[in-house]
């Protein structure tokens, strides 16, 4: 079974490339441009990870974090801020928001994909055993 991301964030390029990145690797990736649209889909589709752009049009990305946070249908979901502001208060305002881990834009395109998976693999110390 394919790991399911949701990628919020309303940068076109972007999101060209986290997608390319990650469904080369065997993702299966979902996308939306809102925070709003990503609160639906989230709780609609419960996946695997977040990646949640904190600078979005209309409700921000830390605002959507709380949300999730704050539903317990989607609180377990591992939220993972992606942002330009790559400075060490922005971090810590993230995780205060919530967000379980960061990474900086611009994406680096070697490690990309394998630090997702390994967002995903230390909130579910337990997810091989559970699926065998
Ligand atoms: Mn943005």
């Amino acid at each position: 079974m394919k790991l399911r991301i949701l990628l919020i964030e309303d940068n076109a390029l972007n999101v060209e490339l986290a997608t390319d990145l990650l469904v080369v690797r065997g993702f299966q990736v979902a996308h939306a441009v809102t925070a709003e649209e990503g609160l639906r889909l989230a709780a609609q589709t419960l996946p695997d990870l977040i990646l949640m752009d904190l600078s979005l049009p209309g409700m921000d990305g830390l605002v959507a974090t709380k949300a999730l946070k704050a539903n317990p249908a989607t609180s377990r979901i591992p939220v993972i801020a992606l942002t330009a502001h790559a400075m060490r208060g922005d971090q810590e305002i993230a995780f205060e928001a919530g967000c379980d881990g960061y990474l900086a834009k611009p994406i680096d395109v070697r490690s990309f994909a394998l630090k997702v998976f390994e967002f995903i693999a230390a909130a579910n110390p337990s997810r091989n055993e559970q699926q065998t």
